[in-house]
């Protein structure tokens, strides 16, 4: 058998199948976007890993290592958004080809030091390897919270309501831009810029936290579809979308408009926004979308809502039933 007739999440299942029982009472592992670690009766630590790797997350030519050294952390400060933590260090591992220039791997550390200022997450350590031909990077990064607070994936209850913190689809319309070798400059940039540089919901996240309204969150990177998944698996129900609610941004529309793309399947299908997709209970909708529009001064999306059943999703279009054949981004 090969690893791509189980696909990515096969292999994640049957790993999960060999270690169970090694977990002691009240740690979370495999699963969710972090794993959870009670340090005392009132908090936990969180712990979060991914790796990058060059030609399948990025390619080396297409963005500035400003940007992946941004981008290489921002995915893992994402995970820590997802659970509603505070990011407190970061590890990195990089394998190097031997030809890299010096001051290309500079840029790359400006760009991880920029992001690692904004929310003040210090580097810890990590290690250096050489590679034989591509970089890869990898990140851990750790945070903490109290334990009440903490946002699971297995959480959600039939009727929530099912939200979002922002635009949908641009990222992937970033990368339609580069693979298409569409010419950059104007609203395709502004996509692009999306795809490089992605900001982690981080203060959304630790926001979101405090509401006991909020039952279940994650983020958003291999795209809506395949990640909400997760949270209808975890949680045994399934899910209605309206598409006409979905954010959009205007350069995304524009754009899709230009070059006749569904814009419905990037915003659905697309990856790596990063933006929290989060369960919320509907009574409490107004006052929470309130709320959070005055402290962030954007608004909340809400997208659809969670029914019982087993795992489906249905996407409706101004009441009627519409298929969409886009799929998330599979590794295998
Ligand atoms: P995310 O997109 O939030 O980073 P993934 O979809 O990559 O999460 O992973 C899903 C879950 O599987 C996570 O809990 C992650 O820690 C776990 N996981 C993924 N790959 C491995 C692996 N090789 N060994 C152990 N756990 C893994
Ligand atoms: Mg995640």
């Amino acid at each position: 058998m090969k690893i791509k007739d189980i696909g990515e999440f096969g292999f994640i299942e049957r790993l999960a199948e060999k270690f169970k029982g090694l977990q002691p009472e009240g740690q979370r592992g495999i699963g969710d976007d972090c794993a959870v670690y009670p340090v005392t009766n009132e908090r936990s630590a969180l712990l979060t890993t991914d790796l990058l790797v060059e030609n399948i997350h990025f390619l080396r030519d297409r963005l500035k290592p400003e940007e992946l050294g941004y981008k290489s952390l921002a995915v893992n400060l994402s995970d820590i958004a997802a659970m509603g933590g505070k990011a407190t260090g970061s590890y990195l591992s990089l394998a190097i080809p031997e030809e890299m220039e010096v001051e290309w791997l500079d840029g790359f550390m400006d760009g991880y030091r920029e992001l690692s200022e904004k929310y003040r997450v210090p580097l810890m350590g990590g290690d250096t390897t050489r590679s034989p031909d591509m970089l890869v990077v990898n990140v851990c990064v750790t945070g903490e919270q109290e334990n009440r607070l903490i946002k699971y994936r297995h959480t959600a209850l039939a009727g929530d309501l099912l939200c979002t913190t922002g635009n949908l689809g641009d990222s992937a319309g970033g990368l339609q831009v580069l693979l298409k070798d569409i010419p950059r400059g104007g609203m395709q940039e502004l996509l692009v810029q999306r795809h490089h540089k992605p900001e982690p919901a981080l203060k959304e996240g630790a926001w979101l936290a405090q509401q006991d309204a909020v039952h279940a969150m994650m983020d958003l990177s291999d795209g809506m579809d395949s990640d909400l998944r997760h949270i209808l698996k975890a949680s045994g129900l399934s899910a209605e979308i309206c598409l006409e609610k979905l954010p959009l941004s205007k350069e995304l529309k524009r754009v899709c408009w230009e070059w006749r793309w569904n814009v419905y399947e990037l915003a659905v299908a697309g990856g790596e926004d990063y933006q929290l997709l989060f369960s919320l209970d509907p009574q409490a909708f107004e006052a929470v979308s309130r709320e959070y529009e005055s402290v962030f001064q954007k608004p909340l999306y809400m997208l659809g809502q969670l029914k019982t059943g087993i795992g489906d999703i249905q996407y409706l279009l101004h009441e009627k039933e519409i298929k969409l054949t886009g799929e998330g981004f599979r590794h295998f």
